[in-house]
């Protein structure tokens, strides 16, 4: 059950202790006040745990500070979009909002190989304006023998490049939890020039060690991917590990599923599944057609298959695009095929562009 406290009731005012008391003089419930950072304001809601099945609404209904009372599903309780909740979760980190109605793309490399060209990736998205990226240090590899990233030392200088460049905000797997520590020393040390989005990859999905970690911190937020071999619901649970260990800055992002059935990309598309995970949950999404797509082939019609699967996802409503740039694809040590060139970059831009006003276009017409 959630108790969801009108706007401008502060956490730890006496109104919600009130209701804090009056939830655990049941037996067997606990209550944890927490702070959804809404698209449009921040709000205070008492969850209470245990055994709530009994609780009746109304006793909670009737404080002055109370807005509502919400019985929870079992299922995604924290990330969940339970009954009639309609305010989203979202945050705010570095100064840039995340949330179902906000719109970001992370270009960038999907390893960091060289300083050169991470430097000429940085000066690229400075030169456009975009203060977000991807820059992977830690690589989880199929093959013991492919390159497992630079791991702990490419950190500085990816960190200066990001604040001589304006970059606030850098998505970066982390595969274990020293590499937090290893992030924080290490943007501590260049004077926290930038931000950092624990990414989660998929092949940690289930990593339920690894989520709790994350979880347990608020400093980061996370890009939790989804698992590419699991239902949406086991990935959504996956999830909900983050969340419940008390942090709820999180992105989902759909990142396409491993089956022979999606031949000939990497993975098969799942991006029509971007309103299914925004109708379940709270949470932004995002989609990640280079990984979803994994090759650069045309279409007949001249747009690559990563900009048809970027436009099913953005068109879908997705708040966040991750797409692998580089700006000399053979030097990449991972990825490159499917990496897009600096050639490439106004036109995908552009493209997004467009399809990103068609979604709100959409939106427009179904709501009038
Ligand atoms: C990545 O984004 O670098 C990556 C490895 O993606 P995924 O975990 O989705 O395979
Ligand atoms: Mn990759």
């Amino acid at each position: 059950m959630i108790i969801v406290m009108k706007a401008e009731v502060e956490p730890k005012s006496e109104d919600v202790r009130q209701v804090v008391r009056m939830a655990e003089r049941f037996p067997d419930v606990r209550a944890e006040v927490r702070i959804i950072q809404g698209a449009t304001r921040s709000l205070t809601e008492v969850y209470l745990l245990g055994s709530t099945a009994s609780i009746p609404l109304e006793p909670f209904q009737e404080f002055p500070a109370v807005e509502k009372a919400i019985r929870i599903r079992e299922k995604y309780r924290s990330i969940g979009r339970h009954d009639d909740q309609s305010e989203a979760v979202g945050f705010e980190y570095r100064g840039i909002e995340f949330s179902q109605d906000t719109f970001h793309v992370f270009p960038g490399l999907c390893a960091v190989d060289s300083a050169d060209n991470v430097e000429r990736m940085f000066r690229l998205l400075q030169e456009r304006g975009i203060k977000t990226t991807r820059a992977g240090a830690y690589k989880p590899r199929t093959s013991p023998y492919d390159f497992q990233g630079h791991g702990k030392k490419c950190l500085p200088f990816v960190f200066e490049l990001a604040g001589k460049y304006g970059i606030e905000v850098v998505s970066m797997e982390i595969t274990s939890e020293g590499h937090i520590e290893e992030i924080h020393d290490a943007l501590a040390a260049a004077g926290n020039p930038t931000g950092v989005m624990l990414q989660i990859g998929t092949r940690n999905a289930q990593n339920f060690e690894l989520l709790k970690v994350v979880g347990s911190q608020t400093e980061y937020p996370v890009l939790f991917k989804r698992g590419m071999g699991i239902t949406l619901d086991e990935s959504l649970n996956a999830c909900e590990y983050i969340a419940s260990g008390g942090n709820s800055k999180i992105v989902i992002c759909l990142r396409g599923m491993k089956t022979n059935f999606g031949d000939p990309h990497r993975n098969f598309v799942d991006f029509a599944h971007v309103p299914v995970v925004k109708r379940l949950t709270r949470l932004p999404v995002c989609v990640d057609p280079s990984h979803s797509v994994g090759k650069k082939v045309v279409a007949p019609d001249g747009l690559l298959d990563i900009h048809h699967a970027t436009a099913q996802g953005v068109v879908a409503g997705a708040n966040m695009v991750l797409v692998d740039f580089h700006p000399r694809p053979e030097e990449a040590l991972c990825d490159g095929p499917q990496a897009l060139v600096f050639d490439e970059f106004d036109l995908f831009m552009r493209d997004v562009e467009l399809v990103r006003e068609a979604y709100l276009a959409r939106v427009k017409l179904f709501s009038s």
